[in-house]
């Protein structure tokens, strides 16, 4: 397999915890546009100082802006692994044209394959709620307090990878919550609406259930031997 993937769905839907087995099993190399967007407040850049209020606050960053640093990543990328997976991006139907355009021009032989997670926001809410992430802004990876959950790490508040403490996203508190869910489902429509009109191979995942079961049953959607 060789191309673009992208995983398409809302906050808490576990695009991030895919790409990390992804990257693990499959050596494949993810770019997850909220953790790019959080690195760049953390190092308090010019760009993380003009999107840090937009972030808390659940809001999105400007089309432009944001396929600018997709763009950026990708001509630095570009070639080191075969599939490469963006995640949480595009999340309009005008960052999927900006991408189409990308891909046209300068990625020319770079297939798209478009993965949809399908989820209901009533277990969104309850997700994002015990969701922690690693504090350390090359790691970011994602954890869950949940009782019984997979993603439990080992020791009380650690990072499994790093060992850089762990903790809450601002935007993952109620409020924030609620914003970023109206706003993915403000924009879901068009986006997916234009994949459907284009030719692009789509595919939907039932993501309400557990992460080792979504990753089986994605690796037999695109044909991957999953023995
Ligand atoms: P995420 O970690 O994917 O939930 O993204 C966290 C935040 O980063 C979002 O709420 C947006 O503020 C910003 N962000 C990430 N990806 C995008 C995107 N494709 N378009 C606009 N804003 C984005």
């Amino acid at each position: 397999m060789k191309g673009i993937v992208l995983f398409i769905g809302p906050p808490g839907a576990g695009k991030g915890s895919l790409a990390h087995m992804c990257v693990k099993q499959l050596g494949w190399v993810q770019l997850s546009t909220g953790n790019l967007c959080r690195k760049h407040i953390i190092e308090q850049t010019k760009i993380g100082k003009e999107i840090d209020f937009a972030i808390k606050s659940g809001n999105l960053v400007s089309d432009v802006l944001i396929t600018s640093m997709v763009e950026e990543w990708l001509l630095q990328e570009y070639g080191k692994q075969p599939v490469v997976i963006l995640d949480g991006f595009p999340r309009t139907a005008e960052q999927a044209k900006l991408l189409n355009n990308l891909v046209e021009t300068k990625f020319k032989d770079l297939s798209v394959q478009v993965v949809t997670l399908d989820i209901p926001d009533t277990i969104l809410v309850d997700r994002l709620s015990s969701r922690i992430i690693c504090q350390n802004k090359d790691c970011q990876a994602v954890y869950s307090l949940s009782e019984g959950s997979l993603l439990r790490p080992a020791q009380d508040m650690v990072c499994d990878f790093c060992g850089s403490a762990l903790g809450r996203r601002k935007d993952d508190e109620y409020e924030a919550v609620k914003e970023r869910l109206t706003v993915y489902r403000r924009h879901e429509h068009g986006l997916l609406a234009f994949y459907k009109a284009s030719n692009k191979s789509c595919i939907q995942l039932n993501v309400a259930q557990p992460i080792t079961e979504v990753f089986k049953e994605f690796q037999e959607m695109i044909g991957l031997n999953t023995i």
